[in-house]
């Protein structure tokens, strides 16, 4: 099945500046900023400007300068929220629910950093 962007999707929006959002950092291809409904003390998504879905359709897809753009960004919104374990932080999760059994809300590529509290297992074991 082809990728199919929802340009109405809530983050393109936010791209748009439609609806405002807390903007932690922003480059050239990326923009991050708090979840409104944090998980933890730190809770912050970073998502490329460009309409991907999903982190396979951004990864297979982007180019190497938003690729690049978009990770480097995500290490340094967790330097800059102090959760980096080699740097005196407590440590963090990235996470990027893709599809339907993920429960993905949004429909344009997201990468949670979570941190600041510590947070349990990944998930409960299966069976
Ligand atoms: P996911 O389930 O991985 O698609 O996560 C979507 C995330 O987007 C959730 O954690 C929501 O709280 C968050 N979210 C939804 N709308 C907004 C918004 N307008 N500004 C910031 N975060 C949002």
């Amino acid at each position: 099945m082809p990728y199919s962007y929802d340009p109405q999707n809530i983050f393109a929006r936010i791209l748009r500046g439609e609806i405002p959002n807390k903007t932690v950092a922003e480059t050239p291809h990326s923009l991050a900023f708090h979840d409104i409904r944090p998980h933890a003390p730190v809770h912050i998504l970073v998502i490329p400007k460009g309409p991907y879905v999903t982190l396979d359709h951004f990864s297979e897809t982007a180019s190497a300068e938003e690729l690049a753009d978009f990770w480097r960004l995500a290490a340094r919104v967790a330097r800059e929220a102090g959760v980096i374990e080699a740097e005196g932080g407590t440590g963090y999760r990235a996470i990027a629910n893709a599809g339907g059994h993920s429960h993905q809300e949004v429909p344009h590529f997201h990468l949670h950093i979570l941190g600041g509290r510590p947070l349990g297992a990944l998930l409960p074991p299966a069976g």
